[in-house]
């Protein structure tokens, strides 16, 4: 999909986006449901992406490899970004006006995390802790 574009609650930040997976990704991580209460829902949206209003953008450093951005206005979640490659994750429900028949939950991160009071029936890739480490020392490695 390409020139996607999506808005935070208020409306004060409008984000448009070259190109988005519609293949989203779950983080099931500490971090990812202290952030926002639960699993995050994120679809990969690349480095091309541009923001409206972005001076309304507050950006907390999460972990030495990302950033997460979110509307000083009105709280809403805007991206998880990734230091090295400058990618953007940004979550599923901003992207209101898609039809739902082009999403697909497609993997699940730091599923060895996930409490035992939720699971989905989706049938999906997942990735433990373990496997994820093993996956960014490789990447450091070249
Ligand atoms: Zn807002
Ligand atoms: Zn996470």
């Amino acid at each position: 999909m390409s020139n996607v574009t999506a808005t935070c609650l208020c409306g004060a930040v409008k984000i448009t986006a070259e190109q988005v997976d519609p293949k989203f990704t779950v983080c099931h991580c500490h971090t990812c449901r202290t952030w926002g209460g639960g699993p995050l829902f994120a679809m990969r949206c690349g480095v091309n992406i541009v923001f409206e209003h972005e001076h309304k953008i507050s950006q907390y450093a999460s972990s030495s490899w990302a950033s997460r951005g979110f509307c000083s206005e009105c709280g809403t979640h805007l991206f998880y970004r990734l230091n090295q490659t400058g990618e953007y994750n940004v979550p599923v429900g901003l992207f209101a006006h898609l039809t739902e028949l082009e999403f697909e939950m497609a993997i699940q991160y730091f599923s060895d995390a996930r409490p035992s009071y939720y699971c989905f029936s989706n049938q999906t890739k997942e990735m433990t802790t373990e496997q994820i480490m093993a996956y960014f020392a490789s990447q450091r490695d070249r």
